[in-house]
């Protein structure tokens, strides 16, 4: 059965940067098609995906009185772990930051992308970025209610944990990442509960 609540602790710079607390919150909740490896959309008809999940939606939260509280449009995005920003593109949403981590095993280096987000100027390529210094914003969405229509997407922070070879030169692209098996994606849930070192 599935939990309702899942990893109540995890990514509090987040809560933290946008004074989460004073809105009562308790935990976040994932929606079914939020987490990782989930074949559906978790918004519109809640349609499948063009491949699975490839990471993890942060969308809402449950505050003390139980009720789902949307994130919004604006809300400032802390990185999780420290590392070194690689690459800035565009997604569907906004932009999306590739950042590498200090954690190599196998022939293979973390990588974090955190997606659908506005990035702040001092985002810049090559930075050393510490865990909780903001990054971004979350961007505009498609729509403004879950309940539109499929293709219309809420807005929302999207985190991805993967390995990708020490020798990996090409530029990251949502569009084939799911296709490439260079790239291995991993639960950024399982990330965020322990250590990254606790990843391999
Ligand atoms: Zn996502």
């Amino acid at each position: 059965m599935r939990r309702k609540y899942r990893q109540p602790t995890v990514y509090l710079d987040f809560v933290a940067a946008n004074k989460l607390q004073n809105q009562g919150f308790i935990a976040w909740r994932f929606l079914p098609g939020m987490s990782f490896g989930e074949d559906c959309a978790w918004w519109g008809r809640q349609d499948n995906r063009p491949s699975s999940h490839e990471g993890l939606d942060f969308r809402c939260f449950v505050d003390s009185q139980g009720r789902t509280i949307p994130l919004a449009e604006g809300m400032l995005v802390p990185v999780a772990e420290e590392g070194d920003i690689r690459q800035i593109f565009n997604d569907f949403l906004g932009q999306s930051v590739l950042i590498a981590h200090d954690l190599c095993g196998n022939g293979r280096r973390l990588y974090s992308i955190y997606a659908h987000i506005k990035a702040v100027d001092t985002c810049r390529l090559g930075e050393h970025v510490l865990a909780g210094q903001i990054i971004g914003s979350i961007a505009y969405g498609r729509c403004r209610t879950a309940a539109a229509g499929s293709g219309q997407v809420p807005a929302h922070l999207h985190l991805s944990y993967l390995w990708l070879p020490l020798s990996f030169q090409k530029t990251f692209d949502w569009r084939t990442a799911h296709l490439d098996q260079e790239i291995i994606f991993i639960d950024p849930a399982e990330c965020l509960s322990h250590s990254l070192r606790a990843c391999k």
